[in-house]
């Protein structure tokens, strides 16, 4: 049997239950402990699990239930990196935050999510994706004291992603994805090492690689700055014919409700491209009639075998109910449009 067309997947995070964390909260502190936690992190991956599995999406996640920060909740497993001390910087030039800082040589005692993906392979039969942060949005996420260039703790943090990525996918996840929010800020730096820190992180993968680019969170310092970005989003215009070029599988961008001129999903031609189809930026449940409509809109650019319907980015700001529906939402559209190409 082959895989029907239009496999559909999500970008990365999801609520969380209300008894984890406080719900509708970026970085939500933990509301349990110890091994109480460990235990509520598990039952949240199979709440969030039946949620996808009961919505249509093909291709599942943990909806990153174990992390409190998509780039945090790495960089506190790392040796070299001090989070007592931290210090105030500009993140992607657009908001202040405190930041750990690199203070030594940053290396992995040990894997980080090795137990994640077992756990979550263990429980569902669907093809499963991890996320992890990429190496230039790690680096642009703390403060280096130590090599005081960010291209060689680029490269420092690829090699350490790049082992654990091997593992994850020696324990059966089908899609490593890497999150690049800061490719579409720092494209020079793209150009120069970015993408080579990307391809270092994910060599020797025989699983589907992916990287996320997105404008962010629907947080306020991403909405002030995409509204000085005009009236066509053309960031990923520089980006893509690099990532084309690159031994990356897949690309998942914006696309729903966004100014990014779809033609832009041309550049990256021969890629899986995961497209944006459900705006996350805004409590509205879309239909599934606007989802179908983004992805007609993308099928004139790219494949229905090489296109994988998608949200814009995660969704852990937003309430779980309105989660729940835009997953169904997703599946129902990517469904209509299954059904007009004839499988
Ligand atoms: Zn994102």
């Amino acid at each position: 049997m082959t895989t029907p067309v239009l496999q559909t997947t999500i970008a990365g995070s999801l609520p969380k239950p209300a008894w984890l964390a406080t719900p509708q909260k970026l970085w939500a502190p933990w509301l349990l402990e110890g091994e109480v936690l460990a235990e509520g992190k598990r039952d949240a991956v199979r709440l969030v699990l039946r949620d996808q599995e009961t919505a249509g999406i093909d291709i599942v996640s943990d909806g990153e239930q174990t992390r409190r920060h998509f780039v945090t909740g790495y960089l506190e497993h790392l040796a070299g990196v001090d989070f007592k001390n931290t210090k105030k910087v500009r993140i992607r030039n657009r908001y202040d935050a405190d930041v750990p800082q690199v203070v030594a040589a940053v290396t992995r005692p040990q894997p980080v999510h090795s137990d994640d993906v077992r756990f979550l392979r263990a429980e569902t039969d669907r093809p499963i994706k991890f996320t992890l942060p990429g190496p230039m949005t790690m680096v642009d996420t703390l403060f280096d004291a130590h090599y005081r260039s960010r291209e060689k703790l680029a490269m420092a943090f690829a090699e350490i992603l790049n082992r654990e990525a091997r593992e994850l996918e020696a324990l059966g996840a089908n899609v490593i994805q890497f999150d690049e929010p800061a490719f579409n800020v720092y494209f020079d730096e793209v150009r120069d090492w970015g993408v080579a820190a990307l391809e270092k992180a994910a060599e020797g993968l025989s699983c589907k690689s992916a990287v996320h680019i997105c404008y962010g969170y629907g947080i306020k310092a991403n909405i002030d700055w995409k509204h000085t970005l005009g009236a066509e989003w053309r960031q990923y215009e520089q980006t893509f014919p690099l990532l084309a070029a690159s031994r990356i599988d897949q690309v998942s961008l914006e696309c729903a409700n966004s100014h990014v001129p779809l033609e832009l999903i041309a550049l990256l031609k021969g890629k899986d491209v995961l497209v944006g189809a459900i705006d996350v930026a805004t409590d509205r449940i879309e239909s599934p009639e606007d989802v179908a409509g983004v992805i007609r809109a993308a099928l004139k650019y790219v494949a229905p075998d090489h296109l994988y319907p998608c949200t814009n980015c995660g969704m852990v700001p937003l309430a779980r109910e309105v989660s729940s529906g835009k997953l169904r939402a997703l599946a129902a559209g990517a469904t209509i449009v299954r059904g007009e190409l004839g499988g």
